[in-house]
């Protein structure tokens, strides 16, 4: 599959306020294929959504590159950087937040094609229609206004939003984390057909291993800002190596899992990014902790085909 869109070294440091550094994505060199999935799976804190900001360039990254087709698209600004913004588009957890809640449906979802200018006013109506249409809403929900809808009804208009410019890559913050478990299996079943037909490269950011891996191709496990872990989405129960990734999969309950039955915690807090050790960045959770560990951090390593892992382990 077609690499389109990669990122190489992606860092981003913060100062706080006091003025500490904090780094929310260290290096980080990932690729998103047009007809896959890449899943991106760590608890909250670990630096998805500050990584997926810099893919839609509501942040600026520190250091490092983004290819979209191959031309690096980090450092653009201005008229540039909305234009690329096209091909890159994001469905939120709280898609109404986005919304005006004072217009109707049709214009929202319709909204992006007027504002590129690929769309005039008059023509919204047919365009709207199709638009739910693609996301199983009826044609009378272009009157509708967002409170008067339901949370799952509200995703899809958020992903309906998000597909009106018909974009390569579909990022998913947590898109479905918000939702109740029946309604989250019926988004992530439109969002999984979508993505077949046609034939986007998706990017699935979650905190739920069960569901990540279900709808990934590829999974990359991301702990304090660094990718510990990427592997085929089918391969993860049998093959996880990374004591994290182990530990996450040990936590997980779920019905469609049959590997992981078990209900775990990882014991210990992940330490602050803003302290983080030297090392290994779990060295202060991990079971298997050697000396060198502390002293030293793990790089992202080959150790099959297809599958990375960063540990002194291995
Ligand atoms: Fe654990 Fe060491 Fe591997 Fe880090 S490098 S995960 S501390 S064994
Ligand atoms: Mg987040």
């Amino acid at each position: 599959h077609e690499i389109i869109l990669e990122t190489r070294g992606l860092t981003k440091r913060f100062h706080t306020s006091d003025g500490r550094p904090l780094t929310a994505c260290d290096s980080i060199s990932l690729a998103a294929r047009r007809g896959e999935t890449l899943g991106i799976v760590g608890e909250s804190g670990c630096g998805k959504s500050t990584f997926v900001k810099m893919l839609v360039q509501l942040e600026k990254p520190t250091a490092g590159a983004i290819y979209f087709r191959g031309k690096d698209i980090a450092g653009l600004s201005g008229e540039e950087a909305r234009r690329k913004r096209q091909h890159i588009q994001m469905v939120f957890q709280d898609p109404a937040a986005s919304f005006s809640p004072k217009m109707r449906v049709g214009d929202i979802i319709t909204e992006p094609l007027v504002n590129f200018g690929r769309l005039l006013r008059k023509q919204r109506s047919e365009k709207a229609r199709e638009l739910l249409e693609m996301v199983e809403l009826d044609a009378d929900f272009m009157q509708r206004y967002p409170h008067s809808m339901s949370g799952g009804q509200l995703q899809r208009v958020g992903i309906a939003r998000a597909l009106a410019l018909n974009p390569e890559v579909l990022v998913c913050d947590e898109a479905t984390s918000a939702l109740d478990v029946s309604i989250q299996k019926k988004i992530v079943a439109l969002l999984t057909r979508l993505q077949k037909e046609k034939n986007i490269a998706m990017i699935f950011i979650c905190h739920d291993m069960a569901l990540v891996q279900s709808l990934s191709h590829r999974l990359a496990v991301m702990y304090l800002g660094n990718i510990v872990e990427t592997v085929g989405g089918g391969e993860l129960c049998e093959t996880a190596m990374h004591p994290y990734t182990q530990a996450l999969l040990g936590s997980v309950f779920s019905l469609h899992m049959d590997c992981c039955k078990k209900i775990e915690t990882i014991p210990g807090d992940p330490p602050s990014p803003l302290e983080l050790p030297p090392g290994c960045p779990f060295a202060g959770r991990c079971e298997k902790r050697m000396p060198v560990c502390k002293a030293e951090k793990p790089r992202l390593k080959d150790v099959a085909p297809g599958h990375q892992v960063a540990c002194h382990l291995y």
